[in-house]
């Protein structure tokens, strides 16, 4: 019977329950204790799941605020234990469902603040944070709350974007396309600490690289994967990063069309489910404090294919977290 072969306090409800109840929290796993204000919401837990529907900070085509309830529904699916990794992930993690990041759609910076603050709260309870988007700009406020916590981080970016673009098209300096030039910039990064996996093209022109390689960053394109390259460069993040306090953020985006079409800026050319997924797994080791998947549109979406991956890979995430925390 599904779950039974559980032994900790709070696991995934069985199928049977699950359905019974007809709620949809992550992967059937109990709610936070939510009622209450600050750290205390999260108290006992070693990960939390944030959903953040906003997607205000898009340029193109928009949906990604319906990502964290189509991205619950999805991963009821997804099972505990991670074969790759021979963990039980919901057994060796205290897991729960945080619920949402509640905010006026039409206020972005709100957003930003609440995002921050509520990332804060999990942080402080010393759990760490996943977080199921809305729309790339909603790193940046997770990145800001545990750098405060942790200290400089090295950032694992996975994209077919650089996300360090400027003000200068829209005359505002906070959307999905800039992320990752606000942290450099804000220097919550630890100086070098980036990885940038799945680039592709057109540029905007042809000094939009320069960015990162000033930072001292490192760049991969996505046409440049394959399996052997994976191996490797799981060893070359892992050597890079050290012990440092590692975010991964995942642009659905990275991967390609054929297989996550539901995005509002997709690209022709990226990598495929099973590389997203072994680059994921390659990195096992690194001390996670901070994950998300960003950039799932379910209106776009197709037979909920890009949901099922979106809701994989956030399961990817905390069985990075789990196999770091059972270390
Ligand atoms: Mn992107
Ligand atoms: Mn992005």
């Amino acid at each position: 019977v599904a779950g039974q072969e559980h032994t900790t306090a709070m696991p995934q409800q069985p199928v049977g329950v699950y359905l019974r109840h007809g709620q949809t929290p992550f992967f059937r796993l109990p709610m936070a204790d939510i009622e209450r204000a600050g750290p205390a919401a999260y108290e006992g837990a070693d990960a939390v799941l944030l959903g953040v529907p906003f997607d205000g900070g898009v340029t193109y085509q928009p949906g990604a605020r319906l990502g964290p309830y189509h991205l619950r529904r999805t991963s009821a699916l997804v099972g505990g234990h991670h074969p790759v990794h021979g963990i039980d992930v919901f057994g060796a993690l205290d897991v729960r469902d945080g619920g949402n990041v509640v905010a006026p759609p039409f206020n972005a910076g709100a957003v930003r603040e609440l995002i921050q603050a509520e990332v804060g709260h999990i942080a402080d309870a010393g759990a760490a944070v996943v977080l199921a988007g809305g729309d790339h700009s909603i790193s940046l406020p997770a990145l800001r709350a545990l750098q405060q916590r942790h200290g400089p981080l090295a950032l694992c970016h996975i994209d077919a974007h650089f996300d360090s673009s400027t003000a200068e098209i829209w005359g505002e300096r906070f959307h999905h396309g800039t992320p990752v030039r606000n942290a450099i910039e804000e220097e919550l990064l630890a100086p070098g600490s980036l990885f940038q996996i799945g680039l592709r093209g057109g540029w905007k022109d042809e000094y939009d690289a320069d960015f990162t390689r000033d930072f001292g960053g490192t760049m991969v394109a996505a046409d440049e994967i394959d399996p052997q390259l994976i191996r490797g460069l799981g060893a070359r993040i892992r050597d890079a990063f050290g012990d440092q306090p590692v975010y991964v953020s995942v642009d659905i985006d990275a991967i390609d069309p054929a297989f996550a079409p539901g995005t509002g800026t997709p690209v022709p050319g990226g990598l495929t489910s099973r590389e997203i997924l072994s680059l994921l797994r390659s990195v096992a080791g690194l001390r996670v404090v901070g994950f998300d998947v960003v950039e799932v549109a379910p209106n776009l979406d197709h037979a909920d294919m890009t949901c099922h991956l979106g809701a994989q890979l956030l399961y990817e995430g905390l069985a990075l977290i789990a196999v770091n925390r059972s270390r």
